[in-house]
C-alpha cells in the first residue's frame, strides 16, 4: 500500500497523468478526480455548465477557475475520498491551486505529492492526435503507442472507438500553448512547496512501477 495518498498529476494534455491514475487504481483503492471527465460528464446530461464548457473544451480553453475548484471542492468533501485521491487535470492554473489550499485546509487535509509528467511536445502532439477511446468504458487508446487488439474497437467492450473532438491537430496544439502559459508554473510552485516529483517520458509498466517507487 502507497504511503503518499492524496495526490496531484500534473503535466501537458496526453503526458499520461490518466494511464498513471488508472495503473494505481488497479491495486489502490484511491479516488480519481479527473475534472476532464466531470466536465464531459455535465456535456453528455446536458447541463447548463456542460454547455457553457463545451464551447471552450472544443476551443482548447480552460473552464473558468471558480467553476472547476467548486467542483472539485465538492467532490473532496465525499468521504470515499478520505482514504486518498488523485487530482488529475486540477489544479491547472496558480489561482485553482490556490483554491485547492483552501478547499482542503476547510476539510482539514493536504496534498502529500505533485507528480509532474515531463513529456517531450513532440510525443504529446503524436499521442493526443492518436488518442482514441472507448465511450461506454472510457478505456483509453493510441493508434500508435497503445492501439486496441482490432482496429477502432474497444478491447472490453467490442465497441467503435471514438476520436475526442479536442484531439485534432489544431486544438491540441492550442491546448499545449495554454498548458505552457497557464499551467506551467505550478511546476515551480509546488517545487517550492517541495511537493513536486517528477517522472519522464517511458512506457506504460515502467511508469506505474516508477510512480509506486515515488509514492512509497
Ligand atoms: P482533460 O481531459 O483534463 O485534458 O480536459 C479537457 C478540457 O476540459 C480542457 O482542455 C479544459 O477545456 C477543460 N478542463 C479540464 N480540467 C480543467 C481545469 N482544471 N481547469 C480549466 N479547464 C479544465
Amino acid at each position: 500500500m502507497i504511503s503518499k495518498r492524496n495526490l496531484i498529476f500534473l503535466g501537458a494534455p496526453g503526458a499520461g497523468k490518466g494511464t498513471g491514475a488508472s495503473g494505481i487504481l488497479e491495486h489502490e483503492n484511491l479516488v480519481h478526480i479527473s475534472t476532464g471527465d466531470i466536465l464531459r460528464a455535465e456535456i453528455k446530461n446536458g447541463t447548463e455548465l456542460g454547455k457553457n464548457a463545451a464551447v471552450l473544451m472544443e476551443k482548447g480553453e480552460l473552464v473558468p477557475d471558480e467553476i472547476v475548484a467548486g467542483m472539485v471542492k465538492a467532490r473532496l468533501k465525499q468521504h470515499d475520498c478520505d482514504n486518498g485521491f488523485i487530482l488529475d487535470g486540477f489544479p491547472r492554473t496558480i489561482k485553482q491551486a490556490e483554491l485547492l489550499e483552501d478547499a482542503l485546509e476547510g476539510i482539514g487535509k493536504k496534498i502529500d505529492t505533485v507528480v509532474y509528467f515531463d513529456v517531450s511536445d513532440d510525443i504529446l502532439l503524436k499521442r493526443l492526435t492518436a488518442r482514441i477511446s472507448c465511450k461506454q468504458c472510457g478505456k483509453i487508446y493510441n493508434k500508435v503507442f497503445v492501439p486496441p487488439k482490432k482496429e477502432n474497437t474497444c478491447d472490453d467492450c467490442a465497441v467503435d472507438l471514438f476520436q475526442r473532438p479536442d484531439d485534432s491537430l489544431e486544438t491540441a496544439k492550442e491546448r499545449l500553448k495554454v498548458f505552457y502559459a497557464s499551467t506551467q508554473p505550478l511546476i515551480d510552485y509546488y517545487k517550492e512547496k517541495n511537493l513536486l516529483t517528477s517522472i519522464d517520458q517511458v512506457e506504460k509498466e515502467k511508469m506505474i512501477a516508477v510512480l509506486f517507487e515515488k509514492l512509497g
